[in-house]
C-alpha cells in the first residue's frame, strides 16, 4: 500500500486555473514512479466563487483544508474585484489562518533561460529570500477616518512583534546555516524607521548569537536593490519583512529570467498547519485562457512542496526534469521568447519523470 498524502488544490483566478492542474499532472506523473501517491482535493475559491457567494471563499473553508498534507495554490486576482478583496479575502486568509509565517522565495538562473545578468554565472546567483508572513506592513492595522473630506487620514501600521520577528530570524538563521555557503543578509531599514526596524536589527544581533557558524551581515532595503544587480554573488539567504522581501523577490524573479519561473512556499515551520506552495506571479489575465502560461514556477513550488513533505528523492527528480526541459529552448514559452504551449511544457516534465524512474 502506498503512502497518501492529501493536497488541497485551490486554483484560484485567471492563468491558477491553468498551472495548478499543470502542478497536478507533473505530480501524479511522479507519484506514478515513487512509493507514494496523492490524494488531490479541488476547491473552486475565487472570483467566480465571489461571484456568485458575495466571498471569495466559505466561512469555514480552513476546515476544509486543515487536515491536508499541503496546499498547491495558483493565484487569487479578477480584474472585476478590487485587489485588496481578493488578496485578503482567500490568500491572506490562509497564511494567517494556518500561521504561516515564513515566506520562503529561492531564486537561481536555471539552464537555457536568458537572465538579464550577463556578468552572472548561474552558479553565482543562488538566493533563497526569507518574507516575514504574518505580521508587519500587512498586518492589516490602520484605518480611515473623514472620508472624502479634506481632513481625511489614512493610516496602515507596520505592527511588529519581539515573538513575530524573533521566530522569522530563528528560521532564517537556520536556513541559512543548512545551506552550502552559511551566508545570512538581513535586510532592513533601521536608519529611516526607527522603532519596529530598530527592534528587528536587535532581534538579528541576538539570534545571531546561536548561529556561530552563520556569518551575517546587514543591508538597507534600497542599498540591497543595487547589491541584488551588482553584487549577486554577495547574497545567499536573505530575510527582510513582508513589505521588503515581497519587492525584493520580484526583482529577483525578473533577474532570473522571468516571473512565471518563480516558487514560492509559505510555510507553518512548526508542521501544526498545512503549507501553501504557489508560483510568486498573479493572475495575468491578458495572457488567460491562450495555453501562453509559464506552468514552471508552480513545478517548482511542487518541488518545495515534496521537499516540505520529505519526499527528497522526488523532489531532486521533479528539480532536474524543469531544469532539462528549461535547457531546452524549443520549450519555452512566450514570457522566456518561446512558442511552446502550458500543456507542451507539462508533457514535456511528465514525459522526463516517466523516463528518467
Ligand atoms: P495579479 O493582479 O493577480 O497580480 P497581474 O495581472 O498583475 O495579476 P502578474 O501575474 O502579476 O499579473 O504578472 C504580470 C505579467 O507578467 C502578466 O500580465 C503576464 O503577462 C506575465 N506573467 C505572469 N506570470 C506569467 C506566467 N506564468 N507565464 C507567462 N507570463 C506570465
Ligand atoms: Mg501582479
Amino acid at each position: 500500500m502506498k503512502k497518501t498524502y492529501r493536497i488541497a488544490c485551490i486554483p484560484g483566478d485567471g492563468i491558477g486555473k491553468e498551472v495548478v492542474p499543470a502542478g497536478q499532472a507533473v505530480l501524479e506523473a511522479l507519484a506514478a514512479v515513487s512509493s507514494f501517491q496523492f490524494a488531490f482535493e479541488n476547491f473552486g475559491w475565487g472570483g467566480d466563487w465571489f461571484r456568485a457567494h458575495g466571498e471569495m471563499m466559505p466561512k469555514d473553508g480552513l476546515d476544509a483544508l486543515r487536515n491536508k498534507d499541503a496546499i498547491l495554490f495558483g493565484s487569487a486576482g479578477d480584474p472585476d474585484i478590487p485587489d485588496h478583496i481578493t488578496l485578503w479575502g482567500l490568500r491572506l486568509k490562509i497564511c494567517q489562518g494556518f500561521d504561516q509565517y515564513a515566506n520562503v522565495r529561492p531564486t537561481r538562473i536555471l539552464p537555457g533561460i536568458d537572465a538579464p545578468l550577463k556578468r552572472c554565472t548561474p552558479q553565482q546567483l543562488d538566493w533563497v529570500i526569507v518574507r516575514e508572513n504574518s505580521e508587519g506592513e500587512y498586518s492589516g492595522v490602520g484605518g480611515r477616518a473623514h472620508q472624502g473630506h479634506p481632513i481625511e487620514v489614512a493610516t496602515d501600521v507596520s505592527m511588529m512583534t519581539r515573538a513575530g520577528v524573533e521566530r522569522i530570524m530563528r528560521y532564517a538563521f537556520k536556513l541559512a546555516q543548512s545551506r552550502p555557503r552559511k551566508l545570512l543578509t538581513v535586510v532592513t531599514k533601521s536608519n529611516a524607521q526607527r522603532h519596529a526596524m530598530v527592534m528587528w536589527d536587535e532581534i538579528a544581533l541576538q539570534v545571531s548569537q546561536e548561529f556561530p557558524d552563520v556569518t551575517w551581515d546587514k543591508e538597507l532595503v534600497d542599498a540591497c536593490t543595487a547589491r541584488m544587480v551588482n553584487r549577486p554573488a554577495t547574497l545567499d539567504t536573505l530575510v527582510a519583512t513582508n513589505l521588503h522581501a515581497d519587492i525584493l523577490s520580484d526583482l529577483a524573479a525578473a533577474l532570473a529570467g522571468s516571473l512565471g519561473i518563480a516558487p514560492t512556499g509559505n510555510i507553518d515551520p512548526e508542521r501544526r498547519y498545512p503549507s501553501m506552495f504557489e508560483p510568486i506571479h498573479g493572475s495575468a489575465f491578458d495572457i488567460m485562457g491562450k495555453g501562453l502560461a509559464n506552468p514552471v514556477g508552480t513545478f517548482w513550488s511542487c518541488v518545495m512542496l515534496l521537499e516540505h513533505l520529505g519526499e527528497n528523492a522526488a523532489a531532486q527528480q521533479l528539480m532536474q526534469a524543469i531544469e532539462q526541459i528549461t535547457a531546452d529552448v524549443s520549450l519555452h514559452t512566450r514570457d522566456l521568447g518561446g512558442t511552446a504551449t502550458t500543456t507542451q511544457v507539462t508533457q514535456a516534465v511528465c514525459e522526463r519523470i516517466a523516463t528518467t524512474a
